[in-house]
């Protein structure tokens, strides 16, 4: 219970309220200067939250939705543990509470929120808009609702509640991920181009990972500029974060920076994400500890072999 509360106040928030705080259990600086936070949970999970600060001023936190996750995403180290469980709203949001009370005196403001941690967020859907509209109300951690980015790999009814109830931004990841089974490319495309002509001021960021010979060719780039025409968005490239047991490899940064060229050159804003933190298992797709049990890699096709 916090200091200096009346008590009236302290007896009325202990009936009303449940005050569970994560624990730090670790901080683990990479060489790049990116902090990875450790986090016990009341039930001893631990979740991963990532803070990486910019040399433009701007602090990113990477809060995560889950323990694990159930999407089994091929380029991603937290989808081999499965779901443990969904983080509560408190459990989301304390986490960019924990990195301002930390790391602000060191970088600044945090300035942005990302949901690009463990777990997928639109699967954990009602936590995640409580949370997301907590860290953007005035009376809550006030931040802009343009630096809070939700990112899913593509939960369709959930992606179209998102947008009717939050203001904060989406990002999509689609690819060789098992969802897509369920949600393929075209219906996703379909779905964000209908829902964002009724928000003519919403764009969406696609984020790419890339993956050296699979995804990263001339054709790929203009494969991409097709699907993605008609929708307001922007592109993020991001590297692609190798860990133990994954089956690819990543696009080199020249070839990443010439892919970015051409899609800029047909009229697309484009970002590019190098990897951050890499060397501690704190980048994008290396978080969590899948243990001894850890869902299966699956089969690639036979077209993609030859980039293995
Ligand atoms: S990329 Fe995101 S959705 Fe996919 S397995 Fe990893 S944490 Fe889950």
């Amino acid at each position: 219970m916090p200091e200096g509360l009346n008590k009236d106040l302290r007896k009325m928030i202990s009936d009303h309220a449940d005050l569970k705080a994560l624990t730090v259990k670790d901080i683990i600086t990479a060489s790049d200067g990116t902090r990875k936070i450790l986090f016990s949970l009341e039930d001893a999970s631990v979740i991963e939250t990532v803070v990486i600060p910019s040399a433009r001023g701007r602090t990113t936190v990477c809060v995560s939705s889950q323990v694990g996750c159930a999407m089994n995403c091929q380029f991603c180290f937290t989808g081999r543990m499965g779901l443990r469980k969904h983080l509560s709203t408190a459990e989301i949001v304390e986490q960019a509470v924990f990195a301002r009370k930390l790391f602000s005196d060191e970088f600044g403001s945090i300035t942005n929120v990302v949901f690009m941690g463990m777990g997928e967020p639109l699967h954990n859907v009602d936590n995640v808009i409580k949370a997301s509209s907590i860290m953007v109300d005035e009376q809550g951690l006030q931040f802009s609702p343009r630096k809070v980015t939700v990112s899913t790999s593509g939960l369709v009814p959930e992606i179209k509640r998102f947008l009717n109830e939050s203001n904060c931004d989406l990002a999509v990841r689609n690819w060789i991920m098992p969802i897509n089974r369920r949600y393929n490319l075209s219906t996703l495309l379909g779905t964000l181009r209908e829902e964002l002509r009724l928000r003519p001021k919403s764009i969406v960021l696609f984020e790419y990972v890339m993956l050296a010979g699979v995804n990263d060719s001339t054709d790929d780039a203009k494969r991409l500029m097709e699907l993605v025409h008609g929708i307001p968005c922007k592109i993020n490239l991001i590297s692609f974060n190798p860990h133990s047991g994954s089956q690819f490899k990543p696009t080199p940064d020249e070839s990443i920076i010439e892919f970015r060229n051409m899609l800029i050159q047909s009229g697309l804003t484009v970002m590019v994400r190098l990897s951050r933190g890499d060397d501690q298992m704190a980048a994008c797709g290396q978080l969590g500890a899948p243990g001894d049990y850890q869902l299966p890699l699956l089969r690639v096709p036979e077209k993609f072999q030859v980039a293995l």
